[in-house]
């Protein structure tokens, strides 16, 4: 086991946020919910983006953790994307997140996933923490801190005391906060410095943040933990948190609340639009090479990729869906409640399912199409093709299918709004998901 204290801890880099880079001002955020991701600039701005993090990470190797593409997008103006506009993010809308995820997505599937945990963090403590802790948040984006969610855990998983404290005559003090245990596939590793780990604590799951840099944190990490098939950049370590201590300040919100629907499965959103960004560039990158090799007009491979760029295309519509619904049930939530909030969680279960089927069949597909020769260096589809597989690999799949098969049986009725995507003609053009093809759901303690 390595170690790392306070003094261990990697330099942050700051931020050099300033002036948003992004464009998108305050005023933007007060537009109607869909159109800035439909607005040409932002587009654009995602395309240059996704370049310039593509360009940054070049001839680096899969085992190294892209730190010149983070203090990129640290200094994009998009850094603070997961905290609400009110709490001091760039107010971008949620369908306008997800095609930022893609095309972070694009560029690297373990950048994407470092990015996305950040989003996740910011957005968990924007819901349930305190006017400090959003006010501390905001500060930290400026000050280019990364955030990550650290849920999955093993046998030994972190347990929040409330332990006397020596320094303190017995009864005479508050009991001190102390974690004991160790948190599995802790992506960032030690490179996060505002960890938020979902911890069992006397009243059950609760948020606890964690200042690596602070007096108090303790931070081991388990050597050897992290060979994974694909996804090596992330560094998802083994990290064990015993002896650290907390401060009630560090508790974000009450206990239960990581828990909280449709917050706790509709995460699972984001990480599909990341890995759908993968399965983009795996898709373009094998175009390429069978054009390079004068084989695009070969019927074989042509047949190879039409149900691949249907089933991709059922994805990105889907999560479109996905996106729509959680846009109606926050309007919403008081009229459409539990009904709305189940229609959307089925949705989610079919955005990870048509997701997972895509791009699987995608891997399949480029194997077969670019044989062998394909798969050896310095063609990129070897890393990619374990990237995109490792990724896929999200909580307990199988329930969330089952899950779904269930809704599908006991509510079908044979009419189209069961299945339809409810989105007007012209948005589901507009919305570029019918173009672009170019801790999620279980609360077992094994799942983020
Ligand atoms: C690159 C990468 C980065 C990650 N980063 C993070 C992170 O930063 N933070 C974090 O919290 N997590 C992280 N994770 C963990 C991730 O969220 C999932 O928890 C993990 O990938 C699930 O792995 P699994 O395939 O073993 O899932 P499982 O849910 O264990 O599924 C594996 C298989 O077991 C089956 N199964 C599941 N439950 C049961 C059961 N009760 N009985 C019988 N069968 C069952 C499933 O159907 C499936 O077939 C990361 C994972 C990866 C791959």
């Amino acid at each position: 086991m390595r170690d790392m204290t306070v003094r261990d801890v990697p330099p942050t880099r700051p931020a050099e946020l300033g002036s948003s880079q992004s464009g998108l001002g305050q005023s933007e955020a007060s537009q109607p919910e869909g159109s800035q991701s439909r607005s040409p600039a932002f587009q654009s701005q995602c395309r240059d983006l996704s370049a310039r993090l593509t360009e940054s990470l070049a001839g680096q190797s899969e085992h190294t953790f892209p730190q010149a593409a983070l203090d990129l997008l640290r200094r994009s103006g998009f850094w603070g994307v997961g905290l609400t506009a009110q709490h001091g993010g760039p107010g971008l809308d949620a369908r306008a997140l997800l095609e930022l995820l893609r095309a972070v997505g694009r560029a690297s599937l373990p950048l994407g996933r470092l990015f996305e945990g950040h989003v996740n963090a910011l957005a968990l403590v924007s819901a349930y923490g305190n006017v400090q802790q959003t006010r501390q948040a905001a500060h930290d984006v400026k000050t280019g801190h990364l955030y990550g969610v650290w849920n999955t855990e093993g046998q030994d998983g972190v347990r929040l005391l409330h332990l006397p404290d020596p320094l303190q005559p017995q009864g005479t003090a508050p009991a001190r906060l102390t974690l004991q245990g160790a948190k599995t596939f802790a992506s960032g590793g030690l490179h996060v410095t505002r960890p938020l780990l979902p911890v069992e604590g006397p009243g059950g799951r609760q948020l606890a943040l964690l200042r690596t840099g602070d007096p108090g944190s303790v931070v081991r990490e388990q050597d050897g933990s992290w060979q994974p098939l694909g996804m090596a950049a992330t560094h998802s370590v083994k990290l064990d948190f015993s002896g650290s201590v907390l401060q009630p300040g560090d508790l974000i919100g009450a206990p239960g609340d990581y828990y909280r629907q449709p917050m706790f499965s509709a995460g699972a959103l984001r990480f599909c639009a990341v890995q759908l960004g993968g399965a983009d560039t795996l898709l373009a990158e094998t175009a390429r090479y069978l054009h390079a090799l004068g084989r695009s007009g070969d019927e074989v491979q042509q047949l190879r990729f039409a149900p691949v760029w249907q089933g991709l295309q059922a994805a990105s519509l889907a999560l479109a869906e996905g996106e729509r619904l959680e846009r109606a049930y926050a309007a919403d939530q008081t009229t459409g409640g539990q009904a709305m909030q189940e229609r959307l969680l089925v949705q989610v279960d079919a955005v990870r399912l048509a997701t997972e089927d895509a791009c699987l069949a995608l891997l399949e597909a480029c194997e077969r199409a670019v044989g062998a020769r394909g798969l050896l260096e310095p063609w990129p589809f070897s890393r990619l093709i374990r990237d995109l597989r490792m990724y896929l690999r999200q909580p307990a799949p199988d329930a969330a299918r089952l899950r779904l098969g269930r809704w599908v049986l006991e509510h079908s009725n044979g009419s189209e709004a069961e299945h339809g995507t409810g989105l007007p003609e012209s948005e589901l053009f507009e919305s570029g998901a019918a173009s672009d093809t170019h801790n999620h759901g279980s609360q077992d303690l094994e799942s983020r």
